[in-house]
């Protein structure tokens, strides 16, 4: 009492995160049972679930997610396929996160992923490829807010 003792933190809310990613489940995965072997690939490649839900995007919702791709020609059939039917969006954290869940999904055409990721053993064609993985801690941080609210993030 009656003494300024100011600790100096840093501004944590600046520093971008580098262990967590954003991944969707996509709509033809989810129709074909896949979420529970799509999960159990990614918690057996040492990520941690930090939000989840089943969910499902609407016409604007899928516009504004992709909306970096919506000069590209494919951005229609794009929007089509990811409101077909219900998505799980989850947010993920392990090490390296962003940069090792790119690895572990495959190219985004099935027909050049990796044997072993998620694509080459789920994924249906270069739209339908099961997966979402976000391609940068940035894109990850706003994909995320996207989805999730504060309250629905956990740390355990
Ligand atoms: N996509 C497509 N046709 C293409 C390229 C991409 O339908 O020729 C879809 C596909 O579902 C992909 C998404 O658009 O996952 C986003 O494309 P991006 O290039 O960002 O691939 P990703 O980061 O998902 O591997
Ligand atoms: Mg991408």
């Amino acid at each position: 009492m009656g003494v300024n003792f100011v600790i100096s933190r840093p501004k944590t809310e600046n520093i971008m995160m580098t262990n967590r990613t954003f991944t969707m489940i996509k709509p033809d995965a989810v129709a074909n049972g896949h979420i529970g072997a799509i999960l159990d690939m990614i918690n057996a490649a040492g990520f941690r679930i930090v939000a989840m839900k089943l969910t499902q995007l609407s016409r604007h919702d899928a516009g504004q997610f992709y909306a970096v791709h919506s000069e590209r020609p494919f951005f229609g059939e794009l929007v089509e396929y990811m409101t077909s039917g219900p998505i799980v969006a989850a947010i993920l954290e392990k090490d390296n996160a962003v940069a090792d869940f790119r690895t572990l999904i495959g190219a985004t055409n099935p027909a050049e992923a990796a044997e072993g990721t998620i694509r080459k053993r789920f994924a249906t064609s270069i739209a339908a490829n099961a997966v979402h993985g976000s391609d940068s801690d940035e894109n990850a941080a706003l994909e995320g807010a996207f989805h999730f609210s504060g309250r629905e993030q956990f740390n355990y």
